[in-house]
């Protein structure tokens, strides 16, 4: 498939999401971040990079459909009629899910290039990156490719605890390094609601994500508790938002 940049052309704004570690719910905040742009009227991608795990597609219920290519590219899968969400995932066009883990660099690296050239978004108003955690060759794929296209900047995830902050801060050097503006940092599982006594429980401490915003001079975007109901939508693909709309609220782009 030919090199196609233009397929940015139409894509307002695009937005990475960052982690340090896997497993600290990046791809439940993009996905969040997606719901609830689009419930304020705007058209969404998300791009799922996530080669260790591209849990996007459950996240969004939408199985894994044969992707379509047209003239310009792959053609985005829609998660509703109206076409206000956008997904293109890794998980879609590997046989096995579990087959990158092992690719060498180059063949993950041309994959990623590949993908964020090769898929015809159409209008968007914010494109969602999910990348893998850390910082790779992937990361620094995902930006050559970008170069001739206005990258916004970048959400970093992190839960509380200085295991998770810390890996936070190799990130924002990154971010730095490669003149990334860094939009903000989201603290997640951030302490727990009991469902019976409304009572918050901090099991991973409190704060880290915030305090960390401080000290790097970062936007402290949120914090975003651990929700059994957050943990079981995902799961089954549900719309977290739908029963609770006022549950995230960053303010991100415009
Ligand atoms: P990552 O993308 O960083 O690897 P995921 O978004 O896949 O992490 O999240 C890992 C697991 O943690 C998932 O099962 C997800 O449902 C759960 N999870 C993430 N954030 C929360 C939260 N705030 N409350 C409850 N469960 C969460």
């Amino acid at each position: 498939m030919a090199e196609n940049t233009d397929n940015l052309s139409q894509v307002r704004h695009v937005v990475l999401v960052l982690s340090g570690k896997g497993g600290v719910g990046k791809s439940t905040i993009t996905t969040e971040l997606a719901l609830a742009l689009r419930q304020s009227g705007r058209k969404v991608g998300i791009l799922d990079v996530d080669l260790c795990g591209p849990s996007i597609p459950r996240m969004l219920s939408v199985g894994r459909p044969d992707v379509h290519q047209c003239d310009a590219g792959w053609v985005p899968v829609y998660t509703d009629a109206q076409k206000s969400l956008a997904l293109m995932s890794i998980g879609f066009l590997m046989d096995d899910p579990n087959e990158a883990v092992v690719w060498r660099g180059p063949k993950k690296t041309a994959l990623i290039g590949q993908f964020v050239t090769d898929v015809s978004w159409g209008e968007l108003d914010v494109l969602l990156v999910d990348t893998p955690p850390g910082t790779s060759d992937e990361h620094l794929a995902v930006l050559e490719k970008l170069k001739n296209h206005r990258v916004d900047g970048a959400v970093l995830v992190t839960t509380p605890q200085a295991v998770s902050t810390g890996d936070v801060r190799r990130e924002i050097t990154f971010c730095k390094k490669t003149g990334v503006r860094i939009l903000g940092i989201v603290e997640n599982m951030s302490g727990f609601v009991c469902p019976h006594c409304s009572e918050c429980s901090n099991i991973f401490s409190k704060g880290g994500g915030e305090e960390l915003a401080k000290l790097t001079g970062s936007v402290f975007l949120g914090a975003v508790p651990l929700d059994p109901q957050l943990s079981s939508s995902t799961e089954e693909g549900k719309d977290f938002m739908q029963s609770f709309p006022d549950s995230a609220t960053f303010n991100l782009v415009e």
